[in-house]
């Protein structure tokens, strides 16, 4: 494993000499190669509800945020879709939603797993179910579990407290997400967590941190994308912009990622397919292994806007474009962070 120093991580991301880029790129592909080989995996995702009991300054469905219709799937159509991502050749999806955590919301997410998994689990080993609701407490985190999801994502967004709090309202803090992030792991999920790159006032030292946080908190799972402002909320009028070149910085990021921690899964971001009509393919070539259809109706998906301009494939387009690209799609297959399961052998030795 190979580590770099804040200030070599600092000169990558802030080189604009392309023989730089082509070195990380290239290095990042043979970890990737060497440690995940070219399958890309696939995550259905399930946007089943949009309210939000939050209000965090750069997404779209933040409480306050009154220009959007809010909606909630009821518990049949997330089934239904779930099941329809089965039948299609996905092992895995990703139910996500805004964060609500009362017992109700937590009761009615837990039996929808359970019924997933029951349903699913007919034809083989079933799908593999992640979740991203946010902040819960150890318990509701712990009765998910029990129902049968066994990932979960709950990005940090930055690893340095003080900008955290510049970007939340004060009752969202710091210490509670790494709280919540030590729980999952405790309990046992596959823990996923990330950034977004290049939002007003942070730094090229902020992002090298956050490399450094990811390796140091031991993570399964990594996704990080460009930061894309939306229009309606209050980090659009913020203007203080350090990173000058989002998507090459972006690119670079996965790129290093991939070499600091070569076994862990890595996605290539909606966010990054957004914002460069070469975002798929380039988010590959830097080591991303996982890709996360959109799965949310049609009629709800406009309403799921954490940020403006939100882009999405179909299913074939991005099979597709992912053997264009020189990978392969693997359908029928959980394709699980390898990193998880290293932890955990070590874990067991320890003991
Ligand atoms: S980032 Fe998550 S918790 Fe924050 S406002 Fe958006 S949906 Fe809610």
């Amino acid at each position: 494993m190979i580590s770099f120093s804040t200030t070599q991580i600092v000169d990558y991301l802030k080189s604009k000499d392309p023989a730089i880029h082509h070195f990380l790129l290239e290095k990042a592909d043979r970890y990737r190669q060497e440690n995940r080989g070219r399958a890309v995996y696939f995550r259905g995702l399930i946007e089943y509800s949009n309210i939000c009991s939050q209000n965090c300054f750069y997404c779209g469905l933040r409480r306050d945020n009154l220009f959007i219709k809010r909606y909630h799937l009821d518990r049949e159509e997330i089934i239904s879709l779930a099941m329809e991502a089965h039948n299609n050749g996905y092992q895995s999806i990703c139910l996500q939603s805004g964060q609500v955590s009362s017992s109700k919301e937590i009761d009615l997410v837990a039996e929808v797993v359970a019924t997933i998994k029951e349903l699913s689990g007919k034809k083989g080993q079933g799908l593999g179910i992640t979740l991203s609701l946010g902040e819960l407490s150890y318990q509701q985190y712990q009765q998910l579990w029990n129902a049968g999801a066994h990932r979960y994502l709950l990005r940090i967004e930055t690893s340095n407290p003080v900008l955290f709090q510049k970007i939340h309202p004060p009752e969202q803090s710091f210490s509670r997400r790494l709280e919540c992030l030590q729980a999952l792991r405790e309990i046992g999920y596959q823990v996923g967590t990330g950034v977004m790159i290049g939002f007003p006032g942070q730094s090229y030292e902020d992002l090298a941190y956050d490399l450094q946080f990811f390796r140091e908190k031991d993570i399964d799972m990594l996704g990080m994308g460009p930061y894309i402002p939306h229009p309606d909320v209050p980090l659009a009028d913020e203007k203080k912009e350090y990173i000058s070149d989002v998507f090459g910085t972006s690119i670079k990021m996965l790129a290093l990622a991939r070499i600091m921690m070569p076994d862990i899964n890595m996605v290539a971001s909606t966010a990054l397919q957004s914002i460069h009509p070469d975002g798929l393919k380039m988010g590959l070539k830097a080591g991303a292994n996982i890709v996360m259809p959109i799965l949310t109706p049609e009629k709800n998906r406009q309403d799921y806007m954490l940020y403006a301009n939100k882009k999405h494939s179909a299913f074939e387009t991005l099979q597709q474009d992912i053997k264009a690209a020189g990978y392969e799609p693997t359908l029928w297959q959980w394709g699980d962070s390898p990193h998880y399961f290293k932890r955990k052998r070590e874990q067991a030795k320890g003991e």
